[in-house]
């Protein structure tokens, strides 16, 4: 894989049109990434069990790379730890603890493996090696060397046991680790190295559901959900994939597919069509509705600077230095003056750069001129997606009136093409999701 941005001429296996189904080819061989997130690989029997869905795919015949997170929880634990000894520690060490949960999978899962009488190997990030930029704690993947894993696949039937969520600074030589969920973008990255055929992405649901199915039982499981969408659902709060590994899909044409570690690995068909969600491109997906899912996100802080002068420039001079700072800035409502002389303006930021943005908004508070900071933590931004939305009108209006109905308050919306996000009161959460999934008629039946 070259760098993520700049897709690299597409070869002639991902040139053919994808099929709609999701199995893989029964003519040949394919080649598959596996990847298992923390709670599919809790505990040794897990692993156990995460071994025999390997090996249901190398005795089908398939060459396989397995991308491993760390072990429920552990990943908590050591950033716990790295806090408790320094709040403010330094980034380069962090990576150094927190890489270390997915070394100690990847070596169980190797030994998992070996035991049944496969052929496997595990391999750190540094090894392979999966090259990342030097942003400590959220580096990006800038290239993936898979030719060793290839020339294993085909000398020795080797199974590749893969590290996810580290990488290594060329240039250092340090560890580095991709930020929370990053091992589904590491086994995205590993797909697009290889050229494989599909990216399955294991974890505890079997599939992309239309909102949390642990918030929402009657939420649906989609066929499918187009890249763009996904980014979407990823980044307004749907952790079921990281955003970068939606993104990296889309630019590198990996087929993601989602699906249960749970399954009982004697009862699926290697070859057959599995329950789970395939990320693909719109053009796939046949019937497409207005709105495809809702995601939500308690990690917001709100922000209200009051009696801002009303001229020229002070937009700027509130956001440059957040910008400078590194602070993410979402939702932003400037009203009209009232007297014609200053403002309010309201915007959102993550929770954890909160008492951050309210230091830098201080710092700044001579250049630009305001009365006082008002701030709120307990919000939430609830969102609906749907790219059907492009050709609909009118289907944010709807969800205002059901939310009035219920007597929730909207604090902010942002609008964009295929989305628009409410944000609330945090207590109000589950009901407002609940509301407008059954609103927009995505309720199981
Ligand atoms: P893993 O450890 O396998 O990486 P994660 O916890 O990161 O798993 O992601 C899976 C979780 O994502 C599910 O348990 C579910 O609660 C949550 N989730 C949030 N939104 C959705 C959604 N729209 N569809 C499916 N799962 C979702
Ligand atoms: N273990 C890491 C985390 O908990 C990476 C991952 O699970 O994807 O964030
Ligand atoms: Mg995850």
């Amino acid at each position: 894989m070259n760098g993520q941005s700049a897709p690299r001429p597409r070869d002639r296996r991902r040139d053919q049109p994808i099929p709609l189904n999701r199995s893989l080819p029964r003519s040949r061989m394919a080649r598959l990434v596996m990847k298992f997130g923390g709670t599919s690989v809790a505990d040794i029997p897990r692993i156990r069990n995460v071994a025999a869905h390997v090996k249901r795919e190398v005795d089908a015949g398939h060459e396989v790379a397995v991308v491993v997170s760390a072990m429920a929880g552990k990943t908590n634990e050591l950033v716990a730890w790295c806090r408790e000894v320094s709040p403010l520690h330094d980034a380069r060490e962090y990576d150094t603890v927190v890489a270390s949960g997915e070394q100690v999978t990847s070596g169980l899962l190797a030994i998992a493996l070996q035991a049944i009488g496969i052929n496997a190997r595990s391999w750190q990030g540094w090894q392979l090696p999966i090259l990342t930029s030097d942003a400590h704690g959220a580096a990006r993947i800038l290239d993936v060397n898979g030719a060793e894993l290839v020339r294993r696949f085909k000398e020795r039937r080797e199974v590749a046991v893969i590290s996810g969520f580290q990488g290594i600074h060329k240039e250092t030589g340090r560890i580095t680790t991709l930020g929370r969920g990053g091992s589904d973008t590491s086994a995205v990255a590993v797909a697009a190295a290889i050229k494989a055929d599909r990216c399955d992405i294991y974890t505890d649901v079997d599939g992309v559901y239309t909102t949390d199915p642990r918030v929402v039982p009657r939420a649906r499981r989609l066929e499918k959900v187009a890249f763009e969408e996904m980014l979407e659902l990823a980044s307004l709060g749907a952790k079921v994939l990281q955003v970068r590994s939606v993104e990296l899909g889309m630019v590198q044409g990996v087929r993601i597919f989602v699906r249960s570690s749970f399954d009982r690995p004697e009862d699926i068909d290697p070859h057959g069509d599995p329950p789970g969600t395939l990320i693909c491109n719109e053009e796939e997906i046949v019937e497409q509705q207005v709105v495809t899912g809702i995601a939500f996100s308690k990690d917001e802080a709100q922000i209200s600077i009051r009696r801002v002068q009303d001229k020229p420039g002070v937009a700027a001079a509130i956001f440059g230095p957040l910008a400078e700072a590194n602070i993410n800035v979402d939702m932003i409502v400037q009203n009209v003056s009232a007297d014609g002389a200053t403002t309010d303006i309201t915007f959102t930021v993550p929770a954890a750069d909160y008492v951050r943005a309210g230091e830098v908004l201080a710092k700044a508070k001579p250049h630009i001129g305001y009365e006082r900071l008002d701030g709120a933590t307990e919000v939430a931004k609830v969102s609906v997606i749907g790219i059907g939305m492009r050709s609909h009108a009118g289907v944010a209006a709807q969800a205002f009136k059901a939310l009035a109905e219920r007597g929730i308050n909207i604090r902010a919306i942002s609008t964009s093409e295929i989305k628009f996000s409410l944000l609330i009161d945090e207590a109000y959460t589950e009901l407002a999701v609940r509301t407008l999934h059954s609103l927009y008629g995505l309720d199981k039946a």
